[in-house]
């Protein structure tokens, strides 16, 4: 771990980290102590005196030299990130490690362009300006489904912001966290990035409790972001929570079929469907929603699903066999309602590792399970609808409000659903796409604050007034 400029061992119990994909120990990494998390605070604390007052400029200059050594370093993350994960090697190295390094690059720009309202004389004799100063100390709580991406949305624009940083990435993945904390301590001055390992409980808890923490990022389960906020609330601090999604993709009849079955299939079961963006929800139109089941079903069951560098590999494993379980859980309880039906998929591969096969359930209702609840696994449902109004309300009909999709040639009407759509992000005609320009976070019990743009500096940075008596 990374405390006070120092590569340190956790003094708490070893936890196993797998692989999923054959479910082997890949190695041991023990959890950080009370004292070490204290400490992390305490040097993050006290660099914040410093890094606080450092130019724009100065930081930019810093987060650059961070994305450049992510960079280099693009393949070693790229393998500790798919065998931790089980991820495919090939997406995580061509996908995620140019969308981080890109984190940090915009996030080093952004610092430099904050904009806000004019200094002027809005009471007479009196000139007020706006300032936008850091926080403090801020913990960064990352889950494990995109380890180090999540890492980078949250510390890029806490540090570009002038914050200092405790990072705790998910139990199950602190992988490449560790290798950036090391790469990061040659980079960064001292305290001003800490990474302290461990579980939720043991180290997240006392980080959220901690009085020197003026801010808690997370980004995890909703029932997690419920936990955090209840701890934060002894200290009043600010929090910044991304949580689940269960995102309607609404295909109207004039969608292109071919366009919706291609999407799905990508974006329904990237990470083998362990995103909270996955487009797992299809409500589909009267007339096009049989073809629409039959040729997903068919073009699902060529999804490759196979270990990290297997040929074409498309998906790999879940994260753990819990995960699995539960995945294959939903599945079963949809199946035992009677009215609907798997079309392909519905069962967990045999042998090594957590995989489940990628899955279509079809003649879903609004009320089921599987419609309402976050599965985080490879399980689209589909669900047929009659007419506009009708989709509008059951895709807002929902616990959640991460993300959703319009299908449709009609740029009207694409509009028209957009606007209801209580959604934080609706795409038109595709899913799933991010860009580090545009904003990324929820309404309802999928949280707020944003991660990305300009917004998340803002969110990372308060807004304050200074007055001048003339
Ligand atoms: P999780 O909630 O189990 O854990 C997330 C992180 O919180 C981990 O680091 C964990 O150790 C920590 N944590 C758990 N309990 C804590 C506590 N009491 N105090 C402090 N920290 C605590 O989530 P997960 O299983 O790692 O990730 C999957 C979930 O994350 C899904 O529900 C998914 O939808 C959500 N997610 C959301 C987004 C988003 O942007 N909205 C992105 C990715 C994942």
């Amino acid at each position: 771990m990374l405390i006070d400029h120092q590569l340190v061992k956790g003094e708490g119990p070893d936890e196993a980290i797998l692989n999923p994909a054959t479910g082997e120990v890949l190695c041991m990494v023990a959890e950080a102590s009370q004292e070490q998390v204290n400490r992390a605070v305490s040097a993050a604390n006290r660099a914040f005196q410093s890094w606080s007052q450092t130019t724009p400029a100065e930081r930019a200059g810093l987060l650059l030299k961070l994305a450049d050594v992510i960079e280099a370093h693009s393949e070693q993350f790229a393998r500790l990130e798919s065998l931790n994960c089980g991820k495919p090697y090939a997406r995580a190295l061509g996908d995620e490690i140019p969308a981080i390094a890109d984190c940090f690059r915009y996030f080093a720009g952004a610092a430099r362009c904050m904009t806000g309202s004019i200094a002027g004389e809005y009471l007479g004799g009196h000139t007020s300006m706006i300032r936008r100063d850091p926080i403090g100390v801020v913990a960064s709580i990352a889950p494990w489904n995109y380890p180090l991406m999540m890492a980078a949305w949250k510390t890029a624009p806490a540090l570009a912001a002038g914050n200092t940083v405790v990072l705790k990435p998910s139990e199950q993945t602190p992988l490449t966290a560790l290798l950036f904390a090391r790469l990061a301590a040659e980079i960064l001055p001292k305290g001003v990035l800490n990474v302290v390992c461990g579980r939720g409980v043991n180290v997240g808890q006392p980080l959220v409790e901690h009085a020197q923490v003026r801010m808690v990022s997370v980004t995890g389960d909703v029932a997690t972001g419920r936990k955090i906020l209840q701890a934060a609330s002894g200290t009043l601090k600010r929090t910044h929570l991304e949580l689940g999604g269960k995102a309607p993709v609404i295909v109207f009849d004039d969608a292109n079929l071919d366009e919706v079955v291609a999407g799905v299939r990508t974006f329904g079961y990237y990470n083998a469907g362990q995103d909270c963006t996955a487009a797992c929800r299809i409500y589909a139109g009267p007339k096009i929603h049989d073809k629409l089941v039959a040729e997903l079903t068919s073009a699902v069951a060529t999804l490759k699903m196979g270990t990290q560098d297997e040929d074409g590999v498309e998906l790999g494993p879940l994260i753990s066999d819990r995960q699995r379980n539960r995945v294959a859980s939903f599945v079963e309880r949809a199946q035992m309602a009677g009215h609907m039906e798997v079309t392909t998929g519905g069962k967990l591969r045999q042998g090594a590792g957590f995989f489940y096969e990628p899955t279509v359930i079809a003649g879903a209702r609004q009320e089921d399970e599987i419609v309402q609840r976050e599965v985080f696994g490879p399980v689209v449902s589909v669900t047929r609808f009659t007419d506009a109004d009708q989709v509008v309300g059951w895709a807002n009909d929902s616990e959640y409000g991460l993300a959703s999709s319009v299908w449709t040639q009609d740029v009207s009407r694409a509009m028209r659903v957009a606007k209801q759509l209580q959604y934080g992000c609706t795409w038109i005609n595709t899913h799933f796409m991010l860009v580090n320009e545009m904003p990324h976070g929820g309404l309802k019990s999928s949280g707020y604050g944003k991660d990305m743009s300009m917004y998340a500096l803002e969110d990372y940075t308060v807004a304050r007034h200074v007055m001048v008596k003339l």
